[in-house]
């Protein structure tokens, strides 16, 4: 009996640190807060750990190039699309095996080779204050490029990749000329030199700086659900209006996930991503951070729904990357600092 004691201890502490090796390594541009509670779920379910790199999604995919094949990263999330692509355009990624929950995403939301994947959807929808009459009565983009609005737009930098995936969304429906031609007018009725991030223009079109905004829906949701009473007052004084609901749909963007090239550990990696795309999962998204679900049938929270259903552009979001560069260089000449 001894023996036999002995010769079990002898074989579990042999096996052991193969099983303690199952991980995941996790580069992530999502904020810690909003990605490391659903990992944790991960590793209660399966035992795989997950080591969480988090850091802007740039540096991340410098450090994934510089790394090459020594590179420990297994997977690589970001906020947009567009530095998905650039990570897939710069070769550091594979395509994801296509389980059964991968195939659950609607297309529009992954990439043609399947290198990539979207975990939640954003809409960047424009916002209003809900005291200006006129404003209430806009219905689309192009309307935000009227000259009567002169002085009354506030919308954060062209350096921020949410807008230029929106642009790089209007060159792929409207053609570059005619996008040109509404940024120019568009740029002409900024109310500041563009400035912070979209909380800040939520905040000047509560202060009155400004009549409308374009912003993601999740930061007025943040702000709704704020413990502070001053941010919750602010953001009550702002409503949304979905934009082009009788033609295109609203802008649509993505947090998504990409399979690193290198993956030391695909198999845990598919596994990850799969969780990820639970119902369980989908459905956190869409409350700690009001988010939209990637996958249809999954509640939305109660602050979503009060913002109401909408219809949403139909472009593959590949093409927001590849037409990232012209959507830069097409804001530049329009001088949209
Ligand atoms: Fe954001």
């Amino acid at each position: 009996m001894k023996k036999f004691i002995f010769f079990s201890f002898v074989v579990t502490s042999l096996l052991s640190p193969l099983v303690l090796a199952e991980q995941v390594n996790l580069y992530s541009a999502r904020k810690e807060a909003l990605i490391k509670p659903l990992l944790d779920k991960f590793t209660q379910q399966t035992g795989i750990s997950v080591n969480l790199v988090t850091g802007k999604a740039d540096n991340l995919i410098t450090r994934l190039k510089s790394e090459g094949k020594y590179s420990p990263a297994d997977l690589l999330i970001t906020t947009d699309v567009g530095r998905l692509y650039r990570a897939k355009q710069q070769g550091l990624t594979q395509q994801i095996t296509l389980s059964e929950a991968v195939a659950t995403v609607p297309s529009q939301f992954r990439d043609e080779q399947g290198h990539w994947l979207g975990l939640s959807l954003r809409a960047r929808p424009i916002m209003v204050a809900a005291n200006s009459v006129n404003a209430q009565t806009i219905t689309s983009l192009e309307d935000l490029a009227d000259p009567q609005w002169k002085g009354r737009v506030c919308i954060r930098s062209s350096n921020n990749i949410y807008n230029q995936s929106m642009v790089a969304a209007l060159i792929a429906q409207l053609g570059e000329s005619a996008t040109q031609q509404w940024v120019n007018d568009f740029v002409k009725n900024f109310a500041r030199p563009p400035q912070g991030g979209d909380r800040d223009q939520i905040k000047a079109v509560a202060a009155g700086l400004c009549d409308l905004a374009i912003a993601n829906t999740y930061y007025l949701a943040g702000m709704l659900s704020s413990d502070d009473e001053t941010t919750q007052q602010q953001a009550k004084k702002v409503t949304v209006i979905w934009p082009n609901q009788n033609s295109r749909g609203a802008h649509i963007n993505i947090s998504g996930v990409a399979l690193a090239k290198h993956a030391p550990n695909k198999e845990s990696a598919l596994l990850l991503i799969d969780f990820l795309l639970s119902q369980e999962s989908q459905l956190w998204y869409a409350t700690a951070n009001h988010e939209y679900p990637v996958l249809d049938g999954v509640a939305w929270s109660d602050i979503l729904q009060s913002f109401g259903q909408f219809k949403t552009e139909q472009v593959p979001l590949g093409q927001l990357g590849e037409l990232n560069a012209a959507a830069v260089q097409l804001m530049d000449r329009a001088g949209w600092k």
